[in-house]
């Protein structure tokens, strides 16, 4: 077990959703915790990247920084998703390596597996089969980063580890309509067709398509256990799972904003694949289980969301 009081602990990605909520889980512990704003460091630039490693000597990195979008954006901009997300990783992961950090996390997608992976899908499944064409730059990108984590540790015996979550949704999340994923859309569909008093939802694709979603804190904090606990070359499914197909997830959207309204399926939109229901063995073996129930989470999310939209913090929302 690696005792984080008194460690340094980087949080690359901190004002990304899942990188917030990593440093709320890690204020409950007694570390130092390192971040750096856009602004501060690019963490596309590798020789930026090393001179913050080499000068603030983390000893335990938690990579949680990506280029993430939803069905759309993947689709639009894949050189973005393939180039961003490599650099990223390279110039994060070479520089704990080059500075002798002997602990890192790496986060994955479920999108690594192939689109027709068996159900529920085990880690085993990596590289078995072609990927769903939405998103494969994305995908082969963090295959990448889970290569160089299994490398490094393959090599030199430090703990670079990798965790592969599912569909994740919390607070900080983009509800941008061009760009996010599906969670965060109809929340703000939702919202502003009750607002206007419409009396349509409409949904990309043909609401048959499966996903399992996880509060993004239950996700904070499998990676904080995993981090403290485990060490394998093997990737680690985080799951939740709470699988729905896209309809249900509309209509419990729509109970949760209290919209009344017909849910219209635009199936001129790419459903994806049709299903990554993640097997979550191997964590369940370790000792973990997720603890926020999907209605719960979302009933919390578009509290958060009422919240940051009244703030100003939510500002572009594209029909
Ligand atoms: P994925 O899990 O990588 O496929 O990414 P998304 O979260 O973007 O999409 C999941 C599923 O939700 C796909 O089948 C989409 O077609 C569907 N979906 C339905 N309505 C929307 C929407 O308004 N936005 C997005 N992004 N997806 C939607």
């Amino acid at each position: 077990m690696l005792e984080l009081s008194g460690k340094r602990v980087w949080v690359a990605g901190d004002r990304g959703m899942v990188g917030s909520a990593l440093v709320r889980r890690l204020e409950r512990e007694q570390c130092e915790i390192l971040t750096a704003s856009r602004a501060q460091l690019d963490l596309r630039d590798g020789g930026a990247v090393d001179r913050f490693v080499a000068d603030r000597r983390p000893h335990v990195v938690l990579l949680a920084a990506a280029k993430v979008g939803g069905i759309h954006a993947n689709y639009a901009y894949p050189a973005d998703f393939i180039l961003e997300n490599l650099q990223i990783e390279t110039s994060v992961i070479a520089a704990a390596d080059r500075h002798g950090v002997e602990t890192l996390t790496f986060l994955g997608s479920s999108c690594i597996y192939p689109r027709l992976a068996e159900q529920p899908i085990r880690e085993e499944a990596l590289l078995t089969g072609p990927l769903e064409p939405t998103n494969e730059w994305y995908a082969i990108a963090k295959i990448a980063g889970v290569k160089m984590c299994q490398a490094i540790m393959r090599q030199r015996g430090r703990d670079f580890i990798s965790a592969m979550p599912t569909n994740l949704y919390g607070p900080g999340d983009n509800y941008d309509l061009q760009s996010s994923h599906v969670l965060p859309a109809l929340i703000a569909k939702a919202h502003a067709a009750k607002r206007e008093g419409a009396r349509r939802l409409v949904v990309w694709g043909t609401g048959t398509p499966q996903r399992e979603f996880m509060h993004v804190d239950d996700c904070a904090d499998a990676i904080v256990f995993l981090t403290q606990r485990y060490s394998g070359e093997q990737h680690v499914n985080v799951g939740s799972g709470q699988e729905v197909t896209i309809a249900e997830l509309a209509r419990l959207v729509m109970e949760v904003v209290g919209l009344e309204a017909e849910l219209v399926f635009d199936a001129s939109k790419p459903d994806g694949t049709p299903r990554k229901r993640l097997d979550t063995s191997c964590l369940e073996g370790l000792g973990w289980r997720p603890s926020i129930p999907l209605r719960e989470g979302l009933a919390s999310v578009y509290q958060t969301f009422l919240h940051e939209t009244a703030s100003g913090e939510i500002k572009a929302i594209h029909p």
